[in-house]
């Protein structure tokens, strides 16, 4: 259909300006009076709605008669008439003709300005047509594109690492099992069971893209994944997803120090590409979901993130005075309401927590001298806590297989990736980012079955 999107009306209003345009979209708002009736329209291209005015002493009987019928919310028409330049909406369009498309009865659930988030989830079809997730959506493709756009001009290659996997990575997560074997009990063994199914063996969705990347790397020297991950959590929180992104890069003859500066600048700059592009969505959240998100990200971008070793963390939990449900000690894992007071109220900002237990950490971490900890550190976030998992990785062999004899690993199952180690080890570091953790920092939406379409948490599909 031959048609403008509203986008490129209100990017280049002054050349289309007293001339004819047809435009096609949804009815998000509708009023009607004696002379002068207003449809407001989007095609999903631009946040602002495009006003179309239809003065009825100037329009035909049949035109009046179709933007009557259009007046439903939800209904899809085709517009075509005079662009006008207008002080409060940049544009408006003064109808000539328009044609309904498709009708929308008084049914459809969106009729409201505003709904709540608790009943749009429960129409995750429909609830894209809103002004909140077309705001989510044009934030996540923006962020998406920011995330490639950093790596790209930084001379990383972008890999696809596998989806089904043979194994469980670092057991960072429960997997999922792939399978096409029916249910059958005649089996002696579980391998016995597997061994007939698809791939001969045990297979499941991955938990991350991290073994296969450091492979690559080995290669490729810097890489990064930005895929699909897949983990069997349990935990209903407002940041556990089954199914999410991540972003895994994956960087040889780089130390902690180095990640840790690298996961910095390309966190602002992620979000530095966000606010340039993304200003009406920014403005939107700024005002309706998070008072204070612009100056926020400001701030994020004109601040160094913070440090501080997880020993020194630990001790200043143990003096916050605050009554913890999860008491703190050496050793202990952060818990969220550990990682929320020291980045929303001791620190304020962005924090690198470095140097954990080696004992609440994966086994592919650089053990450092002491002899206790690893060089690994989370970057927490104010209002989410952990958006990213970083650590050097441990390079050396015989610290690598003793780490993973203390943790009864099954060390055949990872002779490829020991070679990695074998043939020609480097120093080398990577993280992994919750891309759906990110998209909550910078918008603020509370709740991460809000950052995509169909959002996958147990018991829901
Ligand atoms: P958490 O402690 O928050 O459960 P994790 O330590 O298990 O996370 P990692 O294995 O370090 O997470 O994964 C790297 C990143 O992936 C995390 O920092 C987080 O941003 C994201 N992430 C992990 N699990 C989930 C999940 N279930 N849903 C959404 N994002 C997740
Ligand atoms: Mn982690």
């Amino acid at each position: 259909m031959k048609h403008t999107d509203i986008r490129e009306l209100f990017a280049h209003t002054d050349g289309y300006a007293d001339t004819t345009v047809t435009v096609c979209g949804w009815v998000r708002t509708a009023r009607d009076s004696k002379n002068v009736a207003f449809l407001e329209v989007n095609d999903g291209t631009s946040f602002r709605n495009l006003q179309i005015v239809v003065d009825k002493s100037r329009s035909s009987e049949e035109t009046v008669r179709e933007a009557m019928d259009a007046m439903a919310v939800g209904t899809s028409l085709t517009a075509t008439g005079r662009l006008v330049t207008s002080e409060r909406n940049g544009c408006e369009l003064e109808l000539e003709t328009l044609t309904v498309l498709g009708k929308c009865p008084a049914e459809y659930p969106l009729q409201k300005k505003r709904h709540t988030q608790e009943f749009l989830r429960t129409i995750p079809h429909l609830r894209i047509r809103t002004r909140y997730f077309e705001a989510v959506f044009a934030v996540r493709d923006q962020l998406a594109q920011a995330v490639h756009a950093y790596f790209h001009s930084h001379g990383y290659r972008y890999v696809h690492a596998p989806i089904i996997t043979g194994s469980d990575c670092e057991g960072a997560g429960e997997m999922f099992r792939v399978t096409t074997q029916p249910w059958n009990a005649s089996y002696e063994s579980e391998e016995a069971y597997y061994a007939d199914d698809f791939f001969g063996k045990k297979a499941g969705l991955t938990v991350s893209a991290q073994l296969e990347g450091e492979m690559a790397a080995m290669g490729l020297g810097r890489i990064y994944t930005f895929g699909p991950t897949f983990r069997a959590e349990h935990s209903n929180t407002t940041r556990h997803l089954a199914e999410f992104w991540q972003i895994e890069p994956e960087v040889c003859f780089a130390d902690i120090d180095d990640i840790i500066g690298i996961a910095e600048e390309f966190i602002k700059s992620i979000i530095k590409s966000v606010m340039e592009n993304c200003p009406d969505e920014l403005a939107f959240f700024d005002q309706w979901v998070e008072k204070g998100l612009i100056d926020k990200l400001n701030h994020v971008l004109n601040s160094d993130f913070g440090r501080v070793d997880y020993t020194d963390a630990i001790e200043i939990l143990q003096k916050s005075g605050k009554d913890f449900k999860y008491p703190v000690s050496w050793g202990c894992d952060l818990q969220t309401e550990h990682e929320r007071y020291l980045t929303d109220e001791y620190f304020a900002k962005p924090l690198f927590v470095v140097n954990y237990p080696k004992d609440i950490k994966a086994f592919y971490m650089k053990q450092n001298p002491d002899g206790k900890t690893v060089a690994a550190t989370d970057l927490l976030v104010p209002g989410i806590g952990e958006i990213i998992g970083c650590s050097e990785r441990e390079a050396d062999l015989e610290k690598l297989t003793a780490a993973m004899t203390a943790r009864n690993m099954p060390l055949d199952a990872y002779e490829q990736y020991l070679d990695t180690r074998r043939f020609g080890t480097v120093p080398h570091s990577g993280f992994g980012l919750g891309f759906d953790r990110m998209l909550m920092y910078v918008t603020g939406v509370g709740n991460i079955r809000d950052t995509l379409l169909f959002p996958r948490t147990v018991g829901t599909l």
